[in-house]
């Protein structure tokens, strides 16, 4: 990331947010903005945040994806609690255990067969 140093036209709103810490200030003459390593902006960054340092921006943006991160959890958990939670009924319980045994059958009689009928690419590497 660099910060890309541009004049502050009278377009400008008065207020700008702080892409750092989020902070609502006021344009100086010179307008700053933090821009990622492909040149593109990603928001202004306030003088408060540009005089603590580069170390201070890092640490600052860290933090801001750490709470979205937290926020869009929380979300996501609220969204499900939004919701009723249907517990598997007792005749499921059993069809899930009858499928497993099924299975774990099957594939023991799999390997019982692969014991007894050993392929010839096998039996080509046994021979050395
Ligand atoms: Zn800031």
């Amino acid at each position: 990331m660099k910060v890309h140093l541009e004049r502050r036209f009278t377009s400008c709103p008065c207020q700008l947010e702080c892409v750092v810490c989020r902070n609502k200030f006021e344009p100086e003459s010179i307008r700053s903005y933090l821009c990622n390593d492909q040149g593109l902006i990603q928001g202004d960054c306030c003088p408060n945040c540009l005089s603590l340092g580069s170390q201070y921006i890092l640490e600052k943006m860290f933090d801001q994806t750490k709470k979205i991160r937290e926020k869009l959890d929380s979300m996501f958990l609220e969204s499900l609690a939004e919701n009723n939670v249907n517990l598997p009924k007792i005749s499921q319980w059993f069809s899930k255990l009858l499928e497993i045994f099924l299975q774990e059958s099957y594939e023991l009689q799999i390997a019982k067969i692969g014991f007894r009928n050993k392929s010839k690419f096998t039996i080509f590497f046994e021979q050395e």
